[in-house]
Formats: structure tokens, sequence, C-alpha cells
């Protein structure tokens, strides 16, 4: 490396840094020192953006898509279909990509998808071990825990008591299945539908199907008592 790159990633990282401390100390003031990898995305995204290969106006509006407009909502509208619709949840359960993309949802991050049932005796609960493998499409962008180190490893060594913490208590008679993300395949969990949603429609019956569920850590809650996030 040479001296002058070295030196501008010293600064990048520093000026990263820097500002990042400065906002947290208003909002957590025993945070810690942002992470290595955080320091490592600002030092690349200053570099790409000097060099002219990046215009940061496109990166924030990409950005902006899938915080804002992409987001857990189209996951929720695939689920509920797929309660009100058997023959589109044969679909989805065969095909979850083909199936996705009937409803408008394709972008990256979500090529293929896998779609796994819960049941009265199956759990299932999605984890991307190796980072942060996550389906944008249907999801938005994973929420912090999930590309946390302790939940991508205890939920493969502990999912029973990493759904605990969410609130969830599976009985020892359901079998509990950890899918694995990758950036080749992501999974969706399809939630039960809960006892006395039968006369709801799709859109209500999407307003209580919640990111969690979706990933496995909670289930679904019944009408009028809508899940948290
Ligand atoms: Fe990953």
């Amino acid at each position: 490396m040479s001296t002058s790159r070295r030196g501008f990633l010293t600064a990048a990282i520093g000026a990263a840094a820097q500002g990042q401390l400065h906002a947290q100390e208003h909002e957590h003031e025993h945070q810690a020192v942002p992470s290595d990898l955080t320091l490592r995305v600002k030092s690349l995204e200053s570099l790409l953006v000097e060099k002219g290969l990046v215009d940061p106006a496109a990166l924030d509006a990409l950005v902006d898509t899938f915080e804002h407009k992409v987001g857990p909502r189209n996951g929720a509208r695939v689920v509920a279909r797929a309660w009100i619709d058997a023959a589109y949840k044969k679909r989805l359960l065969a095909n979850a990509s083909e199936a996705i993309a009937e409803l408008g949802y394709t972008s990256g991050q979500g090529e293929h998808m896998m779609v796994v049932e819960n049941g009265p005796r199956i759990h299932n609960l999605v984890v991307c071990t190796l980072c942060s493998c996550y389906p944008w499409p249907v999801l938005g962008l994973p929420p912090v825990w999930y590309k946390s180190a302790p939940y991508r490893s205890r939920a493969v060594m502990d999912p029973r008591g990493v759904v605990r913490e969410f609130g969830l208590e599976l009985a020892e008679d359901v079998e509990v299945r950890v899918w694995d993300s990758t950036a080749e395949l992501r999974y969706l969990v399809l939630p039960e539908r809960p006892a006395g949603t039968e006369n709801l429609n799709q859109d209500e019956l999407a307003a209580l199907i919640t990111r969690d569920a979706m990933i496995g850590v909670r289930k679904v809650n019944g009408a009028g008592r809508g899940g948290k996030e």
C-alpha cells in the first residue's frame, strides 16, 4: 500500500470515527468505538466517491429505497396471499423466487429464495452464520441483531433459547429447523395463520404479519393483538 493511500485511509478512518463518536455521544454516553466493519465500509465509500467511481447521491437513493420503500410489508403481503390462496401457497413453497416475483418483488439480494412453512409441530428459524445474508426484496434491510455475532452463533447452538428471548416459548414436541442463509439462497418463514383471523381480508392479515415472524423469532399474533417488531 502506498504511503499516500495509507494516509488517506488513516484520515478517513479517523474522520469516520470522530463523526460517529460525536453523533453517538448524544445518544449513548458509553457507546464503544464504531466496529471495525463500520470503519472499513466508511473508508471504502469515501475512497470510491473520491475516485469518482460512485455517486454519493446514487448511494443515498439506494439506501433510502431499502430503508423506507422496501421493507417487511412486501413479505407480509406474500405471506397473507399464501394464507388465503392455496394455489399461490403451493407455488410459493415450490418455487419461492418465481412466486414472489409474481407480486412484483424483485431486486438484488433476493434472486434465489426458499420459503419454509411453520406448522403445529415444526418451527423454522433463519440465520446467516457467515455474515448477514437476508432477503431484501421481501424484508428490506436486516435488523442489527440479525447481523450480530451472538445471534449468528446462538441461533444454531440454542435456537429455542434465542426465540425464548424474543418471547416465544416452543413446546418440547415442536421440531426446530434452522436455515442458514447464504448469498446464493435466502429464506423466508411462512408463519402459521393465527386462529381467529378467518374473517380478515388479505390487507388486514398482512397488517398482522411482522418482520420477526418471517425470520422465525416470533409467531404472528391474532387479530387485535398486533405483533411487535
Ligand atoms: Fe451472509
